[in-house]
């Protein structure tokens, strides 16, 4: 879902849509200005890559996302030799070319990636906004247009994974949590197109499996899944048949679980 809308210099620019939960989007934007890195943290599905998006058009900046791996190193980000006919060369990775151009970089699951990476991240998140670049001898000066943005879930990552304390106090943070029920319904519609009131039960379904978070299941589901059933639904696929394909089997493979699962299902649609 796109949206039309002005930059911060007057220009007309194509948006993706993002229904704001508070003030996360003035938020942002002085952290832009103000050249300070933000750090996400949400469970997944809950619109921080949306937003990123959302915010790199409005500020009318370039975005350059990575989705994080645990086999992600720190050349996959900087860059590395390659040999061409004409023998080797440079190639910047897209952190490198983010601070070059003075786009937006965002990191997406930061905490997979190998360990190496988020000590190339330290020299560009504090005060001296700087990137060594090792293997050419480059020490790049990160514009002030430059963001580092990083995210992670912090409900499944665990102790050892989680982000070192010299690494975090770097950023400033946002909590992303699911939207409340009436945001929630506003995106599906917004999204998919189904009508209001599928949307209302869609969304009473998820608050219901959210609660028993901790039980059976690891994490409840996020806006996507709830926006994949509305989707089938739309085309025609009966809802409990949608809810079991985009959210119940989604969510587990435990026969019994889904069909506890399933059953929440039937007490809505
Ligand atoms: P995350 O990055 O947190 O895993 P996404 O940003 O990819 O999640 O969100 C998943 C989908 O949910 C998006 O593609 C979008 O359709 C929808 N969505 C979630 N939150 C919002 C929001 N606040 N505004 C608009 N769309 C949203």
């Amino acid at each position: 879902m796109t949206n039309t809308a002005k930059d911060l210099r007057g220009t007309t620019f194509t948006t993706p849509t993002y229904h704001a939960g508070g003030q996360e989007v003035a938020l942002f934007e002085q952290a832009w200005r103000n050249q300070l890195p933000v750090l996400i943290k949400g469970p997944t599905g809950c619109g921080k890559t949306r937003f990123v998006r959302h915010m790199a058009a409005r500020l009318g900046r370039e975005l350059y996302t990575v989705s994080c791996h645990d086999d992600l190193s720190a050349s996959d980000l900087i860059g590395r030799h390659l040999i061409g006919n004409g023998g080797t060369y440079w190639m910047d990775g897209p952190l490198t070319r983010a601070v070059r151009e003075g786009s937006i970089c965002y990191l997406d699951e930061v905490v997979e990636a190998r360990k190496d990476t988020t000590v190339v991240l330290h020299a560009l998140s504090d005060d001296r906004r700087i990137l060594p670049i090792d293997r050419t001898g480059e020490i790049l000066q990160a514009p002030p247009e430059f963001m580092l943005v990083i995210s992670y879930n912090p409900g499944y990552q665990n102790v050892f994974k989680g982000l070192k304390p010299s690494t975090r106090q770097r950023f400033v943070a946002l909590r992303f949590d699911p939207p409340e029920a009436e945001r929630e319904e506003a995106i599906i519609c917004a999204e998919t197109g189904i009508a209001a009131d599928s949307a209302k039960r869609l969304v009473t379904l998820a608050n219901a499996l959210r609660s028993v978070v901790g039980q059976d299941l690891e994490e409840g589901p996020g806006t996507r899944l709830l926006i994949s059933a509305a989707r089938l639904m739309v085309s025609g696929v009966a809802p409990k048949m949608a809810c079991r394909a985009a959210i119940a089997e989604s969510l587990s493979d435990e026969i019994e679980v889904t069909t506890g699962l399933m059953e929440v299902v039937s007490a809505v649609f």
